[in-house]
């Protein structure tokens, strides 16, 4: 089969950006597309024969090395497919063969351990993370663990359907984080993959929160105005009020401080970036005096992606996407770098 591979951490070339880490390589095309061994189903396991996979900014990260992985590694962490195989020991008959299934960045836990048990798996210390220490999604077939795969709709656009696998999931669960109420404002800092999706469900779900979108591109701020953002401007830009909530998800440290001082009192920020590529300057009384909170989001857990996707189908959530071809993975990656998607990049196989 064919698959897109990572044999060595590299910094991704890509037109117009200067080098950041003269300690590696540098490489327009950082993945080889190689024949590789077709996959088979150990206990417990499906093989999918891969639809699609979304492309993330995490594979960026994995890639470049901000993100240690299993090396050498298929990355792609937002799968839609088709079983083809069940392995020993998957407990009931789902998935059966021919059913269609999402992997998401979520790809094994313990189980046992006090984060999983209080539906924290996405702090469980051995969480296995698709496409970073199992193979992933960049290839004609993947396997999953079965107990680790999403029910996809009959009939659904599967191109449409692989951002909310991690995009969507990631988003929703710092959404969550975030303690939304209705009648608040709400910031959100970048509008790639994730926060397209996510004013959505904001819009769907508190329809009486105001979203204000900062972005530096001007084709991201003007689908945030199609997709509903009741304002919108550049990050240096001051919104007509102050925000009580507010999402940075881009990779920029700068950006977490600046939604800090746009932040009101006892307002909360969460950052929804696996590495910020800056430093983070954090002044105390600029930025967390009068009760302002800062936090994190680690992964998804299982009930972040299922709860998405029935999100995502209830109100029919559009997701904008870029096809991409597997062996034009180099490009799709060179184009997330630059800022060039609009919306989500996907890799359609099929
Ligand atoms: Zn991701
Ligand atoms: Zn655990």
């Amino acid at each position: 089969m064919r698959a897109a591979v990572l044999r060595e951490v590299a910094e991704i070339k890509a037109d117009g950006l200067s080098r950041r880490y003269p300690e590696l390589p540098w490489r327009e095309d950082p993945l080889s597309i190689e024949d590789c061994p077709h996959p088979t189903a150990g206990p417990g396991q499906v093989v999918l024969e891969v639809l699609a996979c979304g492309v993330c900014y995490t594979d960026i990260d994995i890639i470049e090395g901000r993100v240690r992985c299993r090396i050498p590694i298929v990355p792609g962490h937002q799968v839609v497919g088709r079983v083809v195989e069940v392995g020993p020991g998957v407990k009931s008959d789902y998935p059966g063969i021919g059913e269609t299934v999402g992997i998401a960045w979520v790809g094994k836990t313990c189980g046992r351990c006090s984060f999983c048990t209080a539906g924290l798996e996405n702090l469980c210390a051995e969480f296995m993370a698709t496409g970073c220490h199992l193979n992933g999604g960049y290839a004609e077939f993947a396997v999953a663990y079965a107990d680790f795969v999403y029910p996809i709709p009959k009939g659904a656009d599967y191109v449409s359907v692989a951002p909310l696998l991690c995009a969507g999931a990631v988003g929703y669960r710092a959404l969550k984080l975030a303690n939304l109420k209705d009648g608040s404002r709400l910031g959100l800092f970048g509008f790639g993959a994730s926060a397209h999706i996510i004013l959505q469900v904001v819009k769907k779900l508190f329809p009486g929160i105001e979203v204000y979108v900062f972005s530096r591109s001007l084709e991201h701020r003007e689908l945030a105005e199609k997709l509903g953002a009741d304002w919108t401007g550049h990050p240096s830009d001051t919104p007509p009020k102050k925000l009580d909530r507010a999402i940075d998800f881009t990779p920029v440290g700068e950006i977490t401080t600046r939604a800090l001082e746009l932040l009101d009192r006892g307002g909360i920020l969460v950052v929804n970036v696996i590495r910020k590529q800056t430093p983070i300057a954090l002044d105390y009384t600029n930025h967390l005096w009068l009760e302002k909170t800062v936090r994190s989001v680690a992964n998804v857990t299982r009930r972040d992606v299922t709860e998405l996707l029935s999100i995502a189908s209830k109100y029919g959530l559009k997701t904008e996407v870029q096809v991409y071809g597997l062996e034009e993975v180099n490009k799709a990656l060179r184009d997330l770098k630059l800022a060039k998607v609009r919306g989500s990049a996907v890799l359609k196989l099929k």
